[in-house]
């Protein structure tokens, strides 16, 4: 046969490819957005959905909000206030930044966003799509922070949108995600709720892990938690978190794992630490963990997959077999305490 000739596919083809690769379901938008709020200094982020986030997503926050010069360019793939040069990517203490999460959103779905600094007399307001401002910057009423609102997410992917979960399945994983980052964050005061309905998760600011461990997970893992804390040189990270004991077990492991405060999976990680406490629990049945790791930004690869979700790390066998080990010592610690209680 006759070669079709080659030709380079529009540049908004391009871009909404590229989305869909960073979000797949609303829950993707949200963690963005929500990383972004916490980035901007936020204590309290609202968030309302309709229909599990499919027919709108919105996400206020009362951070530093976003200065009126940089709206025009804010849905622009690539800019961000975070990053100035490769090499800052290796020396940031947060990581992730890489500018594209509210441009992606502007080109699978119709994005609002109003913003207040707390030097401007008003707040703005402007709508994006396809990664450009379209209307007016216009002022109106409002306070300090940011609100973001998305709408009909994947209007333009029929096929994306038809594999989305039912509206309820995607809420579930929207007050998940809620869930964790207000362990990860107890100093901020989370409240998600369905449109028209009462709030539905509510956390208070300056909380503990622990408290809101206990509002997402409830009171029987909440009292069986052991505080972890580790520090290793050689490696340069360090852990803090809370595990259940070996007095608690459930069906499905829960492994909640935030590296420099971004909630990730390492897989690796999760085995190796519920195989050591297999050797503790009734057969199938596992633990409860949170973890809170800093490490070097230059050890970590974030950029393992477009979501961002899954993060390979320097020395990453090395690593798991260190933090596992810590984690037998302080489950055989707490167990030998029990019986040393029980023979008291
Ligand atoms: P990144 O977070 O990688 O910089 P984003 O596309 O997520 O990229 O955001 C682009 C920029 O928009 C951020 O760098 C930040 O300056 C600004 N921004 C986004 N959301 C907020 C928010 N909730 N509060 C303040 N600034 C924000
Ligand atoms: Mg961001």
């Amino acid at each position: 046969m006759e070669p079709r000739s080659i030709l380079k596919l529009d540049d908004n083809v391009i871009n909404r490819i590229a989305a869909g690769e960073i979000l797949q379901r609303p829950g993707n938008a949200l963690k963005e957005m929500l990383e972004n709020s916490i980035d901007a200094k936020a204590t309290r982020i609202q968030i309302t959905v309709v229909n599990g986030g499919i027919k709108l997503l919105q996400i206020q926050d009362n951070g530093c909000g976003i200065r009126k010069e940089d709206f025009p360019i804010l849905c622009e793939r690539f800019t961000t206030s975070k990053l100035r040069t490769y090499d800052d990517l290796s020396t940031m203490s947060t990581f992730g930044f890489r500018g594209e999460a509210l441009a992606s959103i502007s080109h699978v779905a119709h994005l609002t966003i109003t913003s207040k600094t707390s030097t401007e007399q008003c707040a703005y307001k402007a709508a994006y799509l396809d990664g450009v401002l379209v209307g007016d910057i216009k002022p109106i009423a409002g306070n300090q922070g940011t609100l973001i609102s998305v709408e009909d997410i994947f209007y333009n992917m029929p096929l994306r949108k038809n594999t989305l979960n039912s509206p309820q399945a995607e809420y579930t994983i929207i007050s998940d995600l809620i869930g964790k980052y207000s362990i990860n964050n107890p100093q901020v005061g989370f409240s998600l709720k369905k449109h028209g309905e009462n709030n539905n998760i509510v956390t208070q600011p300056n909380s503990t892990s622990i408290d809101n461990i206990r509002i997402h997970y409830g009171n029987t893992v909440a009292k069986e938690l052991l505080e972890f804390e580790m520090e290793n040189r050689s490696f340069k990270f360090s852990i803090k978190g809370h595990i259940s004991n070996v007095n608690y077990s459930v069906k499905n492991m829960e492994f909640i794992i935030f590296i420099n405060d971004r909630l990730v999976m390492v897989p690796n990680l999760r085995k190796s630490i519920d195989d050591v406490y297999s050797m503790y629990l009734p057969k199938s049945m596992h633990p409860f963990l949170y973890l809170s790791m800093q490490v070097e930004p230059r050890n970590v690869d974030v950029n393992v997959h477009p979501t961002k979700h899954e993060v390979h790390l320097l020395d990453e066998e090395k690593i798991v077999e260190i933090v596992t080990e810590a984690i037998s010592a302080k489950l055989l610690g707490s167990n030998n305490s029990r019986v040393f209680y029980a023979q008291t």
